[in-house]
């Protein structure tokens, strides 16, 4: 098979390593919340990428914001600062809680930062023994072998021991186990407010203000993993504002560049003072490109009328799916918040998630897991109310289709 010959599916097991196991389609075009594959077969996108293109696909202003930078300039490296990373940092800190931020390309380093940060920071101010981090069963933090470590799913650390030590996990939303583990040992707790793959689970108010009163006693810090649920997703530009509980570190990415890779670690100028001149760094993290894109992002989801729309589609989503629930008795609950949507399975088809995935693509229609038990939608914030009833239909057909497979 030579490079010249058309592109299909069947090179991904040829030359791809397998640890994905794509879809039969290949997309080539997107527009909104819509996608096309190679054969002209339109499909509506509650996935976006992965609760990654929070705008859609080649949203006008994205695609400005990028091709006019493409022309100007596109990599400087650390050496030299430039204009889009420092504007999107001041909005950041305009924005939110933070004084300083360190930007990298994807969530995994995010977090990375974030919890180096934190090592270093009780490193300096109360020596090496205070080293432990707590986090989460079901957590998700990203793929390096410290953010594995982290994480709270033993079947991603699996085979790649030995583990970075000093990390303890604790059942997520019950402070009772989590007050019994933090100590004066404990440099750093991290906590996504919404689990997102470990299965679209909110954490409680009660139990992000009890970690943030802990932390504060045991001079811990508290790590916002938003990397999924920030960005406005949650209806929210960032979900620790819906739940007033402010973070000492917080980690995003997906959303932040609406499909160019970018990240951020925001955090308070007394925190960030760890991470001095060459402590930490990376090549691409700042550069030009995906700033200026952040910054046009930015521009959209900070807007209140955005963020209000986010909260009204949920409900046009959840009453969707309740209508479908009454017909097929197929979730035992819908959950979420914002655009992050969860509809976890009824005990007979436990362990059957990625079934969905298949039946929704067959009905044109892209959806996502989250485990085995939880079918999870994480759409466009500005899917059109139109195109959401569309896919609902498509999801109804698919799953009409899955339950009685002669009928449809
Ligand atoms: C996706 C995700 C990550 C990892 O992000 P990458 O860009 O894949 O490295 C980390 N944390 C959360 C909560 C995520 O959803």
């Amino acid at each position: 098979m030579s490079s010249h010959s058309p592109i299909t599916r069947e090179w991904f097991d040829q030359v791809m390593v397998l640890n994905y196991a794509p879809a039969a389609i290949i997309p080539v075009r997107g527009e909104g919340s819509r996608l096309w594959d190679q054969e002209g077969r339109d499909y509506i996108d509650f996935a976006g990428g992965i609760a990654v293109t929070g705008l859609g696909h080649a949203h006008p202003q994205l695609l400005a914001a990028l091709t006019e930078q493409a022309q100007k300039l596109w990599h400087v490296s650390n050496v030299l600062t430039n204009e889009p990373a420092l504007k999107l940092a001041r909005r950041l800190c305009d924005l939110t809680f933070a004084e300083r931020v360190f930007f990298a390309n994807s969530g995994a380093e995010a977090n990375e930062a974030a919890l180096k940060l934190a090592r270093k920071y009780a490193s300096d101010h109360f020596g090496a023994d205070k080293h432990e981090i707590i986090a989460f069963t079901q957590s998700f933090h990203g793929r390096t072998l410290f953010t594995v470590t982290v994480g709270g799913q033993p079947k991603y650390t699996q085979g790649f021991e030995p583990l970075p030590p000093g990390v303890t996990h604790v059942p997520f939303n019950d402070l009772d186990a989590f007050a019994t583990v933090i100590s004066d040992r404990t440099c750093a707790v991290i906590v996504e407010p919404v689990q997102g793959e470990g299965g679209v689970t909110c954490a409680t108010p009660e139990f992000l203000q009890g970690l943030r009163e802990l932390c504060d006693r045991h001079q811990a810090l508290l790590i916002f993993d938003e990397v999924q649920c920030g960005n406005g997703r949650s209806g929210h530009l960032y979900a620790y504002m819906a739940y007033g509980v402010t973070p000492d570190i917080l980690a995003t990415a997906k959303g932040l560049g609406g499909g160019f890779p970018i990240s951020a670690m925001l955090t308070t100028t007394a925190i960030a003072e760890s991470l001095n001149v060459g402590s930490h760094g990376t090549t691409y993290g700042g550069n030009p490109l995906g700033c200026a894109v952040a910054n046009a992002v930015l521009d959209l989801i900070s807007d209140p009328e955005l963020l209000a729309g986010v909260q009204r589609k949920h409900e046009v989503f959840m009453a969707g799916l309740r209508r479908i629930n009454e017909q097929f008795h197929l979730f035992r609950e819908l959950r979420g918040m914002g655009l992050l949507l969860g509809c976890e399975l009824i005990e007979t088809w436990r362990g059957r998630s990625r079934e969905f995935i298949k039946a929704a693509l067959d009905e044109g229609l892209l959806v996502l897991v989250a485990g085995p038990d939880v079918i999870r939608l994480a759409p466009s914030l500005i899917i059109p109310d139109e195109l959401i009833e569309e896919g609902l239909q498509r999801l109804e057909r698919a799953i009409a289709r899955l339950l009685s497979p002669t009928a449809a």
